[in-house]
């Protein structure tokens, strides 16, 4: 009977190696664990993962996967192994300081070799396997992408848009990550800059500052180029020129207090048909009532202080002492009781939502921002898998990057977080990532 059973299994696995006929080596096996794949469907139960080098071998139910002999192997028993996250809007120049104009004066310096890095790092080891950063120094972000590429150092892989597009910089200490557009012919040229050293995305903002012909140069030549406009949709003519003029995704949900989006905007969203993307970035509004009132020990968390020299920390911790009364939570607590209505009239339009969080706002760490995004989705309304599909495989769509990254399938890069527990039922367990694995190597 016995001897059955291994010819049985034997045939079995020589049969999933027989579709590959020059199958890689193995390089790390995940086994055990429930695997949810970013597609939203039913989970594997007791699944197994199969790395060979930066990609997925093969995954499934692990009575189907053979572990080769002698590979390196981590248990996940009992965990939840889902795609590496992506935060889709954080911005790594910044840390959680509570005073924008005191950081860019005292810390410039600093951003491309310490700050950048050290936020990558802690962004990576989170879970995040790839983010977008929307507003950065041109060069640093470069820089700090490409070293993350030729694994110099550890982070997400990045997307990023370099400089905020805009009618004009607020100050003059601005002016390195602001570019103020002034005509036409201006805007083209800026953003033909920012295509040809190398960026991803362009990102727009103040969009109804500016006269329709530079919007309208924006969005041409970023499309031209093959990169698509990310835009601000804080103001409703923001987002209503933003729609006349093609814009691929929108980020926030208003500074305004009104109670909801007005219904020719949510009438013009649901005429994309599913083109659009949006980022709510809605967690960090809730961050400064949440850390004064109810839990002020997170800004003692040694996590959001991982690999930062021991000034940035106090400066930091220093800035948010009191933190409900900085200037830039002024609206949120009129803006928090809208926040609901809102999220609801965007999931009803259709439009692709995904997980962004505006990582390094004042108190919004980059090691707790994204699962927290997760977690007030699901506080909204939406399942832990809906949430998790708006941090996986939609944000893959939106970079057109499906085949590689975003979801579990053989082929993809091996970008894989796993967690002790049930995060379908408990989201909020994605604070503690067990395992982060990138490229097929573990860094936590
Ligand atoms: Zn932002």
């Amino acid at each position: 009977m016995r001897r059955i059973l291994s010819a049985t299994l034997f045939l079995l696995s020589s049969l999933v190696f027989a579709a590959e006929p020059s199958a890689p080596k193995i390089t790390l096996a995940l086994v055990g664990g429930r695997i949810v794949d970013g597609y939203e469907g039913r989970p594997i139960e007791d699944g197994a993962i199969l790395i060979a080098g930066d990609r997925i071998a093969a995954l499934g139910p692990r009575a189907a996967i053979r572990v080769p002999e002698g590979v390196a192997t981590i248990d996940t028993r009992g965990m939840t192994v889902l795609p590496g996250l992506a935060d889709m809007h954080v911005h790594l120049m910044i840390l959680g300081h509570g005073d924008y104009e005191h950081w860019d004066k005292t810390y410039r310096p600093r951003f491309r070799d310490e700050i950048m890095p050290a936020a990558a790092r802690q962004l990576v080891t989170s879970g995040v396997t790839f983010a977008r950063d929307l507003g950065a120094p041109l060069e640093d972000i470069l820089f700090v992408k490409q070293r993350i590429e030729k694994g110099e150092i550890p982070g997400p892989r990045l997307f990023v848009s370099g400089p905020f597009i805009q009618h004009k910089p607020y100050f003059e200490y601005e002016k390195e990550f602001r570019w103020g557009v002034n005509g036409a012919a201006d805007a083209r040229a800026k953003v033909q800059k920012v295509i040809d050293a190398g960026v991803d995305l362009v990102k727009l903002i103040d969009q109804d500052q500016m006269t329709e012909e530079e919007v309208k140069a924006v969005v041409e030549t970023a499309h031209k180029g093959g990169r698509p406009v990310v835009a601000h949709a804080h103001r409703e003519e923001e987002i209503r020129i933003g729609l006349k003029y093609g814009i691929d995704s929108f980020e926030h949900t208003g500074l305004a207090t009104e109670p909801g989006y007005p219904d020719d905007i949510l009438q013009s969203i649901k005429k994309r048909n599913q083109t659009l993307f949006w980022c709510p970035t809605i967690e960090g509004l809730f961050l400064s009532e949440y850390t004064a009132d109810t839990f002020p020990e997170r800004l003692n968390d040694p996590r959001w202080q991982e690999g930062l020299a021991p000034d940035i920390v106090l400066d930091i911790r220093k800035s948010l002492e009191n933190i409900t009364g900085l200037p830039y939570f002024a609206l949120v607590r009129r803006r928090i009781p809208t926040l609901a209505n809102k999220f609801r009239q965007l999931r009803e339009t259709g439009v692709t939502l995904m997980v962004g969080t505006d990582s390094g706002i004042p108190g919004n760490f980059h090691t707790d921002s994204t699962w927290r995004e997760l977690a007030t989705w699901v506080r909204l309304g939406m399942t832990p898998m809906q949430a998790i599909a708006g941090a996986t495989r939609w944000p893959a769509a939106f970079l057109k990057k499906e085949k590689d990254i975003g979801t579990l399938a053989p082929g993809r890069y091996a970008d894989v977080v796993a967690v002790r527990g049930d995060v379908l039922t408990n989201v909020e367990l994605l604070q503690r990532p067990d395992v982060v694995i990138k490229n097929g190597v573990r860094v936590r």
